[in-house]
């Protein structure tokens, strides 16, 4: 945080105007910010109009699905905040963290694990941020159909992000980073599996 704290020293001493500071974070999750598609949650009434239940029944270069898992499946956000920004889904449309079965807790656990080890070795990412909006005053996008975010930082990215979040033409730069994190997927599961084996036998 470090490198933001002359954005703020102004305003700092004042502990009113700190609460309503904007961090990295918060101006990160800012909330209308947050949808994956551009006509927003108010489109979405039921399974048939929601993305999340219909991008896995394309193929994974048309929906931009990166992997499938038995329960959950990890997706491009179409409107990154960042590039490499991914979303875990489970397939059922269900809105809530509580929704999930026992085996879809886990596998959503993993992929978000597994989804954060390819980010690092594909794009070099420092930090992430992880999150569910959950209901609609949670600012959640689609609020119908549960999904996680993994939105890779990089030192500095703060200057940039809004121009990102704003930017609507980088679906192909989106397409080619799909296939570029689809390929290093396989490995890194069975990388982050060797790992997670090695950690249980200590
Ligand atoms: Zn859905």
């Amino acid at each position: 945080m470090a490198d933001r704290s002359t954005d703020h020293d102004a305003e700092s001493t004042d502990d009113f105007v700190l609460a309503g500071t904007p961090d990295a974070f918060e101006r990160l999750w800012t909330p209308h910010r947050l949808a994956y598609v551009s006509k927003g949650q108010s489109q979405v009434t039921d399974e048939a109009s929601c993305p999340f239940c219909a991008a896995p029944q394309r193929d994974d270069e048309a929906s931009l699905i990166v992997t499938r898992g038995k329960t959950c499946y990890v997706v491009m956000n179409l409107y990154p905040y960042n590039p490499g920004h991914l979303l875990v889904c489970p397939y059922r449309h269900v809105p809530d963290y509580t929704d999930l079965t026992v085996e879809e807790t886990a596998e959503f656990a993993e992929l978000s694990q597994i989804g954060m080890q390819v980010l690092r070795t594909v794009s070099r990412a420092a930090g992430f941020n992880l999150g569910m909006n959950q209901g609609k005053v949670g600012g959640a996008g689609i609020a119908e159909h549960l999904h996680q975010h993994i939105v890779p930082r990089w030192g500095g990215d703060g200057n940039f992000l809004p121009i990102i979040a704003q930017t609507k033409n980088v679906t192909g730069t989106i397409g080619d980073m799909r296939s570029i994190i689809a390929e290093a997927w396989q490995a890194e599961a069975q990388q982050f599996r060797e790992k997670q084996a090695a950690q249980h036998k200590e």
